[in-house]
């Protein structure tokens, strides 16, 4: 097997195995943290079903929303997806492409695992989820507001 970046070890050791949808929660976590660094709230579409639901614990883990703060919130669904929102309310939705996600299933076995989310892993977000970013129009932030 492959080295393993040192993330992914540590993902690895909270979540018991890397499989790719825990790995592709990670990624999910680490876009929106970059984007809201501050205080993040989100709400994740999986249900409560593995493997889909494996995004959970990528998400905890990188976004700083975790269920012991109770700033996540897991609903039922069936989708690869989740929302993020700042204190302002300036929203993030990211979900998994769905040819993505088709491959993903598709693949879904023990076998080769963590060589499949490693590739997954290494793969451009842009290439792996499309992203909705909502911004509140906050009067501080236009450009004809007070100098
Ligand atoms: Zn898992």
């Amino acid at each position: 097997m492959q080295d393993l970046p040192l993330e992914l070890h540590i993902l690895k050791s909270f979540h018991g195995h890397l499989g790719p949808y825990v790995v592709l929660g990670y990624k999910m976590g680490k876009m929106a943290r970059e984007r809201f660094p501050e205080k993040i709230y989100a709400n994740v579409y999986t249900g409560n079903k593995p493997p889909l639901s494996c995004l959970v614990d990528g998400i905890q883990l990188s976004s700083s929303c975790t269920l012991g703060k109770d700033n996540i919130t897991v609903h039922k669904g069936g989708f690869a997806m989740a929302n993020f929102m700042d204190e302002a309310g300036n929203k993030m939705v990211i979900e998994l492409k769905k040819e993505i996600r088709d491959k993903v299933d598709r693949e879904m076995s023990k076998v080769g695992e963590e060589e499949r989310s490693l590739e997954l892993f290494r793969m451009e977000d842009e290439d792996l989820f499309d992203v909705n970013l909502t911004m509140v129009n906050r009067p501080s932030q236009t450009s004809t507001g007070r100098r």
